[in-house]
């Protein structure tokens, strides 16, 4: 489960952090994630969504608030512990964020060599996640070599590689067309059902919402203003 109470991001600009230049991207967020659900965050570009989401794991410090994960409280642990937290926490991005000079088993094996396994334990992990995603035959190839909707997959595969009970996705399919949106939205439904994963995704498009989330919110202006099942927000009158 993920929890936001009463999250707030504020952002100095100018950096002497004496409110002149204060952009409040996040006011007073309250969210509740179920564990095995999908939640969707939906709203326009600059209305803070990268905000909310990377306040989950950190990646930005909330100015107030409090963030928990699997019932532990991320927003007082010690560098140590938050690094801990984070493999228990799986993120992809708008743009995919491999790491060219590695090929795609390296990629995927990253986070694991990170954590100090052993080559073999890495490699009875990576070789299952890159079946699951589909790409076992392109472990030797080089992101360039890929395209958007493989490239996905491999962050996808790094992703889970820890094992994280949860997967954040910042604007995972924007950068992709159509047709590869709906494969990759697949995908996510299907760790979803199949391995439990609650997942947190934000986008600016109605369609991914429609396709994946069992529950919606709505965030304007850096407030999270609706939270309501997929239906009854586009039924609503
Ligand atoms: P979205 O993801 O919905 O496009 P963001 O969370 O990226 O929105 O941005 C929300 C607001 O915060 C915007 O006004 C943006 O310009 C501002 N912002 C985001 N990151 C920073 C930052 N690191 N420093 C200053 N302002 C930021
Ligand atoms: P994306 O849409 O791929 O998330 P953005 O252009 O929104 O990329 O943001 C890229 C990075 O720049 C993020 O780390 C975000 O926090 C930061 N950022 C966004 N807006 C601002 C801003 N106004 N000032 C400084 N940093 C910003």
């Amino acid at each position: 489960m993920i929890e936001l109470s009463n999250v707030s991001k504020t952002y100095f600009s100018n950096n002497k952090g004496n409110g002149s230049n204060a952009i409040h991207a996040l006011k007073e967020a309250n969210l509740i994630v179920p564990k095995g659900t999908i939640h969707g965050v939906i709203g326009l570009s600059g209305a803070g969504k990268s905000t909310l989401i990377r306040c989950v794991n950190l990646l930005e410090r909330p100015t107030s608030g409090t963030v928990t994960v699997d019932g532990q409280e991320m927003t007082n642990l010690s560098n140590a512990a938050l690094n801990r937290a984070r493999h228990r926490i799986g993120m992809i991005f708008q743009h995919f964020n491999l790491l060219t000079t590695r090929s795609v088993f390296d990629n995927v094996a990253l986070p694991l060599e990170l954590m100090g396994q052993k080559r073999h334990t890495v490699r009875e992990r990576v070789i299952p996640l890159l079946e699951m995603v589909g790409l076992a035959d392109k472990a030797d190839q080089y992101p360039a070599q890929l395209s958007g909707g493989q490239k996905q997959r491999v962050a996808i595969a790094r992703a889970l590689a820890s094992k994280p009970q949860v997967l954040l996705c910042d604007e995972a399919t924007s950068a992709l067309d159509p047709q590869t949106t709906s494969s990759i939205l697949e995908l996510l439904r299907d760790i979803n059902h199949q391995l439990g994963i609650t997942i947190l995704l934000i986008t600016h498009e109605m369609e991914v919402v429609k396709s994946i989330c069992h529950r919606v919110s709505l965030i304007s202006d850096g407030e999270l203003v609706e939270d309501s099942e997929v239906g009854d927000f586009f039924t609503a009158p």
